[in-house]
């Protein structure tokens, strides 16, 4: 069973009429044998289907439109067995709605050096068919990934997995609502933005609601439903004991819970699979929604703290992308330093909404006062975030274009426990290293809030960005501070 079980992609193998019957049979044989191991492989997401092989303009361009007019299909790998001219490709590539991906690869690993003849060369002529296929691409400017190597590589094999996971988290975003209660938090600049420009970009379907729609669909939350979303919590956290022990305190986990609930219908009756609170527009609720949302987003769906929709659509993208994946992926904001030499480090928090998807162990149910809003004491889960690897990245509007900027991250273990501090955190390291990483994300005009996961990689997040058609910002292990510092320069003067 594949993880995407409704998004197929489309291995469409390019070759002529030239060669004649025989060796377009071979083609096609060997273009079988390969969406079979393609099909078996834990490294590829979805399906891969062989829809025939590509031999003329008018196949071509057939293929693309019923490609085009699939619903289910959420992408396109080309590859050319032999040599395909591609003039033949034109209208075809011209009309193409889906991403794309050209694999650069040949059906032989080696060289049969005793047995090779020109007819041997004839069938297996990747390595200038695939340079043909390349230039038409990059003459008619298409969005593509290229990977390149042998097509039973496990490199190769988790590349075009990674740009497929993009692909099924671009799909999703196409038909992606968010829900906005309330606007975002006045004054503040980051979490502005062009909702018809995002939805030209990315299809995010981004639309305000009042927060009373939650608070009308409070009001008819039943007991039994409210015991049902308490179970759901036992069987996934602890309730602290001093809680537990405190009836005031165990009436406010249950407001919480009632919260999700309402939340819930109201999601479910939006179609909305991503959504947006506010600390400054709680009429009619009890509580600044805190595990209610931690849980919500933990099953999946997008969440942006103050309004933050272009980050609950960004969360919602990489809880798609690594749907199957270890790791977790969370909402998430850069709070405050450790500012040590040589072991400078970023706590991330957020008031109440971190996803216990990345916690490091049982999250724990505590009931604390919040310093802001003016509300009762939410409740919220309690964790420290887990170590390893990880990705922040945050999408910025800026008037006439989005950026998608991305930050390797090395989280590490809490030297120190937190006794005093009552919400999840994580703790890490920005890569190449704090201060250039630093100075590049404030150059680039990174936000505080950003989607963290431990699962979705740079290389997906760029694939995405590709697909989507926006730029997309690595500031990574390998990133060199003073060249991408020059390169965000001309781009300031060039934007002037
Ligand atoms: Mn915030």
């Amino acid at each position: 069973m594949k993880t995407y079980p409704s998004h197929k992609f489309w291995f469409i193998v390019g070759s002529q009429l030239l060669y004649g019957p025989g060796t377009l049979e071979q083609v096609s044989a060997h273009a079988r044998i390969m969406t079979d191991f393609f099909n078996q492989s834990d490294a590829i997401p979805a399906a891969v289907i062989q829809p025939g092989i590509a031999t003329s303009p008018e196949d071509i361009v057939a293929l693309f439109r019923k490609a085009n007019a699939d619903p289910e299909c959420a992408g396109i790998i080309t590859w050319m067995h032999t040599f395909s001219p591609s003039k033949m490709w034109i209208q075809g590539l011209m009309e193409n709605q889906r991403p794309l991906l050209h694999l650069h690869t040949q059906f032989n690993r080696d060289i049969p050096w005793d047995s090779i003849d020109m007819d041997f060369m004839n069938l297996n002529q990747s390595a200038h068919g695939d340079r043909e296929h390349g230039f038409i691409h990059a003459r008619l400017r298409t969005a593509r990934k290229v990977v390149v190597g042998y097509w039973q590589d496990p490199e190769v094999l988790a590349r075009i997995g990674a740009w497929m996971r993009a692909a099924v988290a671009f799909a999703d975003g196409k038909a992606l609502r968010v829900a906005r209660l309330g606007d975002n938090m006045r004054e503040v600049a980051v979490t502005e933005g062009n909702k018809v420009s995002a939805q030209i970009q990315f299809g995010w379907q981004v639309n305000g609601y009042g927060v009373s729609e939650v608070a009308q669909r409070l009001s008819s939350v039943t007991e039994k439903e409210i015991d049902a979303a308490m179970q759901a919590y036992e069987a996934r956290y602890d309730i602290a004991p001093e809680v537990r022990v405190n009836e005031s305190a165990m009436r406010k986990v249950r407001a919480q819970a009632a919260i999700e609930c309402a939340l819930r219908r109201f999601l479910a009756e939006t179609g909305a699979k991503a959504l947006t609170t506010t600390f400054e527009d709680l009429a009619g609720l009890p509580q600044l929604p805190g595990l209610a949302v931690q849980h919500l987003m933990e099953e999946g769906f997008g969440f942006g703290a103050e309004g933050d929709w272009k980050t609950a659509a960004l969360v919602r993208a990489m809880k798609v992308m690594s749907e199957g994946l270890l790791g977790g992926t969370s909402f998430m904001e850069d709070y405050t330093y450790h500012l040590e030499p040589g072991n400078e480090m970023v706590l991330g928090a957020h008031m109440l909404e971190v996803c216990p998807s990345i916690a490091a162990a049982r999250p724990r149910i505590e009931v604390h006062p919040l310093s802001i809003g003016g509300k009762d004491d939410p409740a919220r889960l309690v964790f420290d975030a887990r170590s390893g690897t990880a990705v922040a990245a945050t999408v910025l509007d800026f008037g006439d274009s989005f950026r998608l900027v991305v930050n390797e991250v090395e989280a590490v273990p809490l030297p120190h426990s937190m006794p005093k501090l009552p919400v999840a955190r994580a703790l890490w390291k920005p890569l190449p290293d704090f201060k250039g990483a630093l100075e590049l994300w404030l150059l680039a005009g990174g936000a505080h809030h950003t989607s963290f996961s431990y699962a979705v990689t740079a290389e997906m997040l760029e694939d995405w960005a590709r697909m989507a058609g926006t730029e997309c910002l690595l500031i990574g292990r390998q990133t060199s501070v003073p060249e991408l510092r020059r390169q965000l320069e001309r781009e300031r003067l060039y934007r002037r």
